[in-house]
């Protein structure tokens, strides 16, 4: 799916160009056409880029740190950073951290990626909604020893056949997604041991949690 993803795009580049060479060689060179097309070279390699920094993404787990991190607090920063994109989208957050000190092992920057892109997706399903407020609830708590995140948006909702894709990489409803966001941060979660599930009701909302193990209490403390 990968060479799919990349091969598509550059074909379109190819097309572009040599369509863009025809508009130029013309008796009377038609210079909108020629730029239309150049826009599309621009657009398509965009693409092509976009891919490569995602597989990059996914091929440097293997580099990730493993630090003892204090589970709220990479998601209290994550929402410091996204703070500004919820208001501009007028979106109601509603934070409860419920996991006081609870610590987890693994990778602060990935992890915050990963909770990023499930705020950034929340929103994004929340943008046409406006019938009904556009909350976006974030809870943290521990339950049988793991630390565990809940985000839940009162978006469009995902209907119950593609559930089972979301996933999958490339996977994407919007007319310009890549795909990849979901399918990085699955395997960003397993790769710290842990799991991601979705439960969703569409025209209600959707909720997408993750679980990872807690750093076991040290007696010498
Ligand atoms: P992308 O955002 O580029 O489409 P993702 O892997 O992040 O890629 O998401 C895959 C698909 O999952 C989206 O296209 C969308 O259909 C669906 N999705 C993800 N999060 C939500 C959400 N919170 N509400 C509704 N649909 C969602």
């Amino acid at each position: 799916s990968i060479a799919h993803e990349i091969n598509q795009p550059l074909a379109a580049v190819i097309t572009s160009g040599e369509s863009c060479k025809r508009w130029i060689n013309r008796a009377e060179p038609n210079l909108d056409e020629a730029r239309r097309s150049l826009d599309r070279i621009i657009q398509n390699s965009a693409r092509v880029s976009d891919v490569i920094t995602c597989i990059r993404a996914l091929s440097r787990q293997s580099e990730v740190q493993r630090q003892i991190e204090v589970f709220d607090e990479i998601v209290s920063d994550s929402l410091t950073l996204m703070q500004h994109d919820i208001c501009m989208q007028q979106v109601r957050p509603h934070t409860q951290l419920g996991a006081p000190g609870a610590r987890i092992q693994g990778d602060r920057i990935q992890l915050q990626q990963v909770i990023i892109n499930l705020i950034v997706n929340a929103c994004q399903a929340m943008a046409n909604v406006h019938d009904r407020a556009r909350t976006l609830r974030i809870q943290t708590s521990v339950q049988d020893n793991e630390a565990v995140l809940e985000i839940t948006d009162s978006g469009t909702g995902i209907a119950e056949d593609i559930l089972p894709s979301l996933f999958d990489p490339f996977f994407t409803t919007k007319p310009t997604g890549l795909g990849m966001g979901l399918s990085i941060c699955r395997s960003i979660i397993e790769f710290h041991g842990g799991r991601i599930w979705v439960s969703s009701e569409v025209g209600v909302g959707t909720q997408f949690l993750f679980a990872i193990a807690l750093m076991p209490v040290s007696h010498d403390e």
